[in-house]
């Protein structure tokens, strides 16, 4: 039985936000930046609420944690603190018998729509992985059909550092890039990309992180997890094709990384955790530390959505469409398993370190996680005006959708994730 709230938006079925769920995020008031948790079409605005004696009985670090401008104290302060902190939460706004709390709480409900939200965590360091076999084999296939994937895939979760400074918040336009491109035989030049792509990706914010030389085990790795957000991490594919090898990706994926703003917590996915997917027979079993027990449930169902609007589309008032859809739980790595590959070294995660999953691809035509997937079948991407897409064009606004949902359970949402690709600098195209 789903607790229901007395605000009555938390409690429609269609609800991204139920009682349930209460979303992280910090949102601009005043100047000031604040944390909130999001509930119906309102945020509850926690320092308000610590201000005004709400948070009373909680410990003194969780209510220094609520003031703060920054989700990152909170973060450090654990799996315990973030489920006492989220339980009194509730109770605040929890449908109870007339006479509790609601009077004091109702008026530090503001409207959603009207806030400005902004990137949740001082984010130290971003690191993006690959752990999507079906993005990998058919992103592989287009270089070395008979043998897309390479040798260490089925071994080490593979991924690379990514860059900070030009992680973005959901809304923030996304200017098109330029960079060294090279065609055919001739030298390459300098200049805009041509074949710009999303990615759709999950991010993981790390709480308390380990201390460097101590690894993190695998069975304590959820632990690990503050939340979840929805993340696109923008790529400019012909920048790619030329700077990528022997290093990794650079310039090609650093100019923008977009993120939703709310981080959904680990606890509100717990009844949509599920058994990793089962490795196909042949593959090799994960080395031990990156071994989960047995029962463990390390994957998450969670649908996603890509949907997609073109600049002509908008001005006709057609809304986006949805281009592809796919399931969080599809990875052939877990979230576990990149978290305890990572520190596996010793090197020590901090609070709000982002980690990313990869584009997210299931395997089935209709789940691919980018667009240069979706050219494997040869057809161009076609949009209700009788556009077509291989790649996004000036314009085209992408936006990112999920949520997990089971039957007698609310609808846990994640907000969306959007951008909209504008032209690039003329002046830096030379
Ligand atoms: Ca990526």
């Amino acid at each position: 039985m789903a607790l229901k709230s007395w605000l009555v938006s938390a409690n429609d079925p269609q609800c991204e936000f139920p009682l349930a769920n209460l979303p992280w995020g910090v949102f601009r008031s005043g100047g000031e930046a604040r944390i909130g948790v999001a509930l119906g079409d309102r945020v509850l605005d926690l320092r308000a609420c610590a201000e005004n004696g709400l948070l009373a009985g909680l410990n003194a670090n969780l209510l220094d944690a609520c003031r703060a401008p920054l989700l990152n104290d909170l973060m450090a302060l654990g799996y315990d603190c973030w489920h006492e902190l989220r339980a009194h939460v509730t109770g605040l706004l929890e449908e109870g018998p007339p006479g509790s709390t609601r009077s004091r709480v109702e008026p530090l409900l503001l409207p959603i729509n009207k806030l400005e939200m902004q990137l949740p965590a001082r984010i130290g360091d971003y690191t993006d992985f690959y752990s999507s076999i079906h993005h990998a084999t058919r992103v592989g296939r287009r270089f070395r059909p008979d043998n897309p994937l390479l040798p260490n895939y089925k071994y080490i979760p593979i991924g690379y550092h990514g860059r900070v400074s030009s992680i973005v918040v959901s809304g923030t336009p996304v200017r098109r890039p330029c960079g060294q491109i090279k065609q055919h035989d001739a030298p390459p030049v300098f200049l805009h990309t041509r074949a710009l792509d999303y990615e759709l990706e999950v991010g993981a914010f790390v709480g308390p992180g380990n201390h460097q030389g101590e690894p993190i085990r695998i069975a304590t790795a959820n632990r690990q997890i503050f939340g979840l957000c929805l993340l696109n991490d923008w790529s400019a594919r012909d920048i790619q094709a030329w700077e990528y090898q022997p290093l990794g990706p650079f310039l090609s994926k650093s100019f923008a990384t977009t993120i939703s703003p709310w981080i959904v917590p680990l606890e509100a996915l717990e009844p949509y955790r599920v058994a990793a997917a089962e490795r196909p027979p042949g593959d090799p079993a994960p080395l031990p530390y990156l071994t989960s027990l047995a029962d463990a449930l390390d994957a998450f169902d969670v649908t996603l959505e890509v949907h997609l609007q073109s600049k002509q589309m908008r001005e006709a008032g057609m809304a986006p469409i949805c281009i592809s859809r796919g399931n969080l739980r599809d990875l052939y790595w877990t979230i576990a398993q990149l978290i305890a590959h990572h520190a596996g070294n010793g090197c020590n995660l901090r609070p709000g370190d982002l980690l990313a999953t990869g584009t997210i691809s299931g395997p089935n035509p209709g789940s691919e996680g980018c667009l240069l997937e979706k050219q494997s079948d040869g057809e161009a991407l076609r949009l209700p005006t009788g556009e077509t897409r291989k790649f996004l064009e000036d314009g085209d606004s992408v936006l990112f959708r999920a949520w997990a949902e089971k039957p007698g359970l609310p609808r846990i949402g994640f907000g969306t994730c959007t951008g909209t690709v504008v032209p690039s600098d003329q002046h830096t195209t030379r």
